[in-house]
């Protein structure tokens, strides 16, 4: 067991491989064990990152509002796990036992409804609602998960009965179909035949933003990202643990 965890370190770089090659970083396996999962959990500098991306994006908000002086109806676009939810309790649970993501152990963890917010998230979400707009809760969670879902953002203060939760009910149900939408007002996830405008996106993967080709302002554009685009760090999970070098992925 020692030598397949050594194993796995090594390769991914973390050990020295031997004698005068300098490694990475100078802890034990031990200590570096789950070290992602406790900057989520632990970190004052995760909480102060959040909360300031947060604040950004109530800013850029409430600046859009002023600025265009529309009073129609406006939402903003959030996304769940990792954005406003917060599980690593899930992730230090199967960091313990040393077992991978699947699906069956994380719809069980989700039916606990026990996840927490991520610091800044509610207070965005109430000034939200104080400014006068909605939430669009758009997450590729299961459709089975709705009930324990809108049960766990309410016990959090973040869930009304005027926003939308968007689930994936299937692999063609994308975040690109569900942002179209709300803006449309025409689908599932919209406010009954009412197109709405959405101010703000906000979430933890480059999935939860409009990307080039969606017929949606800004899609795409680096720019936008921190005007109206606003990504909470997911040092966790993601597209990127499987990615070899960082690039541009919307080219
Ligand atoms: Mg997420």
């Amino acid at each position: 067991m020692i030598r397949a965890i050594r194993s796995t370190l090594l390769a991914a770089g973390v050990l020295s491989i031997g004698p005068g090659v300098p490694s990475a970083v100078a802890q034990s396996p031990a200590a570096l064990h789950g070290l992602h999962v406790k900057y989520v959990r632990d970190s004052e500098e995760y909480a102060t990152l959040t909360r300031m991306i947060y604040r950004t994006a109530l800013s850029a908000v409430r600046e859009a509002l002023e600025r265009t002086g529309d009073t129609t109806a406006w939402v903003v676009s959030m996304d769940v796990d990792e954005t406003a939810l917060d599980n690593s309790a899930y992730e230090l649970e199967r960091e313990t036992y040393w077992v991978p993501f699947d699906s069956e152990s994380w719809n069980s963890f989700v039916a606990r409804r026990e996840s927490g917010t991520v610091p800044g998230a509610l207070e965005f979400v109430q000034a939200v609602r104080a400014a006068g707009g909605r939430v669009a809760w758009i997450t590729n969670r299961d459709e089975v998960t709705r009930e324990d879902t809108r049960e766990n953002l309410r016990r959090m203060g973040l869930w009304r009965d005027t926003d939308r939760l968007c689930l994936r009910t299937d692999r063609e149900y994308t975040k690109a179909v569900r942002r179209r939408e709300v803006l449309t007002g025409e689908g599932r996830c919209s406010w009954d035949g009412r197109p709405v405008r959405i101010l703000a996106f906000i979430g933890d993967a480059l999935g939860d933003f409009p990307a080039a080709g969606e017929d949606i302002p800004d899609a795409g554009d680096d720019a936008a990202f921190g005007t109206r685009f606003f990504v909470i760090p997911n040092p966790m999970y993601g597209q990127w643990t499987r990615r070899v070098t960082r690039r541009w992925p919307w080219q």
